[in-house]
């Protein structure tokens, strides 16, 4: 299936993806929309950044186009689930974006904000509400929202929520469903409990799974800078240099931690805002505004934070730490690799971080490239020769590397490019590969 006009999707939605610039489905959107047009349940195992959200937003407004009711108060027809407050608001935006040619109403309802607005907004029902849990339960126990005429249900990015404990809020809050719904269940990873909260919710589900963890990975080119802890902070500073860094998402494992980043980086002359969990919706909005429209060429974001962040043009992603498990370090490199385009990561690595990259090689099933400090070997740069990296080849410039994945001793030197990141294609034929 190679064009959205096959998957028979209604012209209002055709039109509004013309409008995008969307001419072929990416593989999860292909696979899953003729299921869910059919009316099964979905388990989708897919990460952000291939293109699920349009997965089940498409056929959901197909569904609505083709069976338009009055909206009755208080109520919603398709409710979708959210760990955070920026992945909702992203999936309103597409929603919105893709149903620009239908009379269709939607609404987001997350935490950190006045509920009295939303209780007001949810007066005429809604045909879409997406919404974090938490803020929801509060809702409907307000009596402000009914769940009882939800036709189709989305929890998308379940793994997370169970991260963020809404396991306990979600099952309160599917309860309270019709029997008779539809189920669209996402998650990029499948750990036990997710499993088993896929196999309560879904019935007879039709399964599709794009880009596992290991292959995602593929598309970035990765890097990592042994680096002294304390030294990471001028390390930052020396490759921010380099102009063709434009647009940097810099990973920091604590809020504390991203404060501080954001503090050095401004004494040094860097514009730089961090998002994280204390902050407010409105300074996450803002910083959030001002990397995507380019205001400030750097974003310090924990994990959490960043999760559903989708900022096109993001050339580099500098994990400033290392993430302590595997996925988030997937995650966090495909904010650079987002709808097929490929990116730069560079991860500092301090001589108490080895672990974590041992166990991100292992479950990424790819070796990170060591790359020469640009400090010199006082910051740490020699750290590399200890670990069960393969050796690098003598006089290797700074932020050279080989390709991920090789064999030791088959290691090809590979010229830093520091501008925009080259697509794989051209990345492999540059590695003579
Ligand atoms: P998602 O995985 O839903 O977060 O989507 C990742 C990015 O891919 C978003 O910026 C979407 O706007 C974009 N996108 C989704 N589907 C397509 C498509 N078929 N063609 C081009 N871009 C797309």
């Amino acid at each position: 299936m190679s064009h959205f006009q096959d998957l028979g999707l209604v012209a209002p939605l055709l039109k509004a993806l013309s409008a995008e610039g969307y001419t072929n489905p990416t593989p999860i959107q292909a696979q899953a929309i003729p299921f869910v047009l059919a009316g099964h349940d979905l388990l989708g195992i897919a990460q952000t950044g291939t293109g699920k959200t349009a997965a089940f937003a498409l056929p959901i407004l197909n569904h609505l186009a083709k069976t338009p009711k009055q909206r009755a108060p208080r109520t919603a027809r398709v409710l979708v689930l959210s760990p955070t407050r920026e992945l909702a608001s992203q999936i309103l935006d597409s929603f919105r974006a893709y149903g620009r040619n239908l009379k269709l109403d939607s609404t987001v309802i997350f935490g950190g904000v006045p509920i009295s607005r939303q209780v007001r907004a949810a007066q005429n029902g809604h045909d879409i509400v997406v919404a974090t849990p938490g803020r929801l339960v509060d809702l409907v126990s307000q009596r402000a929202l009914s769940l009882s005429n939800v036709e189709i249900l989305v929890l998308d990015e379940a793994d997370q929520m169970l991260d963020m404990g809404f396991i306990r809020d979600i099952k309160r809050l599917v309860a309270l469903l019709p029997k008779q719904r539809q189920n669209l269940f996402f998650s990029a990873t499948m750990p036990k409990e997710i499993a088993e909260l896929a196999n309560e919710l879904l019935r007879n589900p039709q399964q599709v799974a794009v880009t596992p963890v290991a292959t995602t990975a593929e598309r970035v080119d990765q890097q990592v800078i042994f680096c002294d802890q304390p030294k990471k902070q001028a390390l930052l500073h020396k490759l921010l240099e380099d102009k063709s860094i434009a647009r940097a998402l810099v990973f920091a494992r604590t809020k504390h931690g991203a404060d501080k980043i954001v503090r050095h980086l401004g004494a040094a002359g860097f514009i730089a805002d961090a998002i994280h969990g204390n902050k407010s919706q409105g300074q996450r909005e803002r910083a959030l505004a001002a990397f995507r429209n380019g205001k400030s060429r750097l974003l310090v974001a924990t994990d959490i934070a960043a999760r559903g962040i989708d900022v096109d043009g993001v050339t580099h992603v500098i994990n400033y730490d290392l993430p302590n498990v595997p996925e988030s370090y997937v995650h966090r490199i495909g904010r650079t690799a987002r709808a097929g385009a490929a990116g730069i990561a560079i991860s500092f690595c301090g001589h108490d971080e080895r672990a974590y990259l041992r166990d991100i090689e292992r479950t990424t099933r790819q070796r990170v490239p060591a790359v020469d400090n640009p400090l010199g070997s006082e910051a740490g740069a020699s750290l590399g020769q200890e670990t069960e990296q393969a050796p690098r080849p003598q006089g290797q410039r700074p932020f050279g590397g080989h390709k991920a994945g090789g064999k030791p001793g088959q290691q090809q030197r590979r010229r830093f490019h520091g501008g925009k990141p080259r697509n794989a294609g051209e990345r492999r034929a540059s590695n003579g590969q």
